[in-house]
């Protein structure tokens, strides 16, 4: 029996002898704890008949808010009260680590590091069946369904390329549109990837309320392929917030190609040269030497006068 899983039946005179065996309790709970560590007596419970708990005050600092419990018990008309079990148990107030959350659970978008590899679940709704192998060889064919896959994953590699389908098959229609894989993004996963797009760069961001014109009209904007193709593109612009991002078209921001004209620098005026007349440079200083001559006020440009 034991006192964790006893302890939420409904309450019972506990058994004289066993609840007054606090010492035995005592020494049986200092004798699995550290030097120091049970504290005072702090309740009795009534496990069964003859069966009692004594609950000790844990002092460990790590530990705050547990309990030593100490389990004992008695034989029928015996007098001699034994020892069942020593645990330690949290009290109502204690301290306890949070609860355990699986790991598929707990990750987030950018934990995973190089290297890591990260399962994805059989039933995963965000995928589905890719190619479904329509265009298989019939059951009565020469060459049936298993024999045509071990021959297709022998000659990839014996050959080390890619097999490349028929023609007009379907598996070259399937091939096209991309669908050839083993699994395929589900309709599913598209529109919780959209809405997770949408979100990070999408009409309603702070960015796009604030841009002078949307994606749809930007010269950075690269177009993409698929149904995707018709709500999403790639923004190009080294400079803005998006570079390398699928935005919604409707998306927008300051660096859109045409939102701003860069204005002209402004062109200086043509030097003016008067290329008529000789300037005179004395050989020898003048007797004013040391004043600055007054400027030549009869000089002027023929060329523009
Ligand atoms: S530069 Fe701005 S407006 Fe142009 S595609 Fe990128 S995010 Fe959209």
């Amino acid at each position: 029996m034991s006192a964790a899983t006893t302890r939420s039946r409904t309450p019972r005179t506990p058994d004289r002898l066993c609840a007054e065996a606090v010492e035995l309790a005592r020494a049986a709970a200092e004798e699995a704890a550290a030097p120091g560590i049970v504290g005072e007596h702090v309740s009795v419970v009534a496990e069964g008949d003859r069966v009692v708990t004594h609950f000790f005050e844990c002092r460990e600092p790590g530990y705050r808010g547990w309990r030593w419990a100490v389990t004992v018990t008695r034989a029928s008309r015996a007098k001699l009260v034994t020892l069942d079990e020593t645990v330690l148990l949290p009290g109502p107030d204690a301290l306890l680590a949070p609860e355990w959350v699986p790991w598929s659970e707990r990750l987030r978008p950018g934990d995973m590091g190089p290297g890591d590899l990260l399962p994805t679940d059989a039933e995963d709704l965000r995928l589905e069946p890719g190619y479904t192998g329509e265009d298989a060889p019939p059951p009565n064919s020469v060459l049936s369904e298993e024999l045509a896959d071990l021959a297709e994953a022998e000659d990839a590699a014996l050959t080390d390329r890619v097999v490349v389908p028929e023609r007009g098959s379907i598996a070259a229609v399937a091939e096209e549109l991309g669908m050839r894989r083993a699994r395929v993004l589900s309709r599913y996963g598209l529109h919780t990837a959209a809405d997770r797009w949408d979100e990070s760069y999408g009409a309603k961001t702070p960015m796009a309320q604030a841009a002078p014109a949307s994606c749809v009209s930007c010269g950075f904007l690269v177009k993409i392929g698929g149904s995707l193709g018709q709500a999403f593109g790639v923004c190009a612009n080294e400079f803005g917030p998006a570079d390398g991002r699928l935005v919604s078209l409707s998306y927008g921001c300051g660096g859109h190609s045409e939102a701003a004209v860069m204005p002209k620098p402004p062109r200086p005026a043509p030097p003016v040269l008067d290329s008529m007349r000789a300037d005179e440079f004395p050989l020898r200083p003048t007797p004013d030497e040391g004043q600055i001559p007054p400027p030549d006020t009869t000089s002027a440009d023929l060329g523009h006068s």
